[in-house]
């Protein structure tokens, strides 16, 4: 499984790397790697195994934050309406992005990252991503087609940035005039950060 050790932190050069393309069928390592994956981020959200292993809570994680430069996330995040979004992807492609732009308001933060930031990232109003899902319990990989708004596309492009060498580090503002903040109607809501 994978642990906090196990997470390559800010100023490793595979954070700054572009990620290759997955090879398909994929590899038994390359599955296995899936399934850890996913599940890091499962186990983060699970309050015995936070305590029990030390794991900083996360709503997804990419390839290359293992040391694994290869075109691979996972994310398990749940949007305001309870709708789960459990996916462990393979070469996604970004194949639309709103014009407009929105921000989380208390800034993003991430597993590799493990200082406080100061500062709000831009991220698409809604993104589309098509990739290759690997379903564990099947062992099968589906295309599927995922239209992503606020919050959870702002996780998924948090994500896609890691495989593209890019840190959320290196797109922090003092303020963005042309973004909305993704949560205007949902301020009584909790607010998470991406990790
Ligand atoms: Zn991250």
């Amino acid at each position: 499984m994978i642990l906090m050790k196990n997470i390559i932190r800010e100023g490793h050069k595979t954070l700054e790397t572009v990620a290759k393309e997955v090879k398909v069928p994929l590899s038994n390592a390359d599955k296995k790697l899936l399934k850890d994956l996913l599940q890091y981020v499962k186990n983060s959200q699970n309050e015995d195994m936070v305590e029990k292993y030390g794991l900083r809570p996360a709503v997804g994680i990419a390839a290359p934050q293992v040391n694994v430069s290869k075109r691979m996330f996972a994310c398990h995040v749940q949007d305001f309406d309870g709708t789960l979004y459990s996916y462990a992807l393979v070469n996604p492609v970004l194949t639309h992005k709103s014009k407009e732009l929105i921000y989380l308001p208390g800034g993003e933060g991430c597993l590799s990252v493990d200082r406080e930031t100061e500062g709000i990232t831009p991220r698409y109003k809604s993104v589309t991503f098509e990739a290759l899902h690997y379903d564990i319990k099947s062992d099968q990989l589906i295309p599927v087609k995922l239209e992503l708004e606020g919050y959870i596309g702002i996780v998924f492009q948090h994500e896609f940035d890691h495989i593209n060498g890019i840190l959320y580090t290196t797109k922090l503002f003092d303020e963005l005039p042309h973004a909305k903040p993704a949560f205007e109607f949902h301020l009584d809501q909790n607010i998470e950060t991406v990790e």
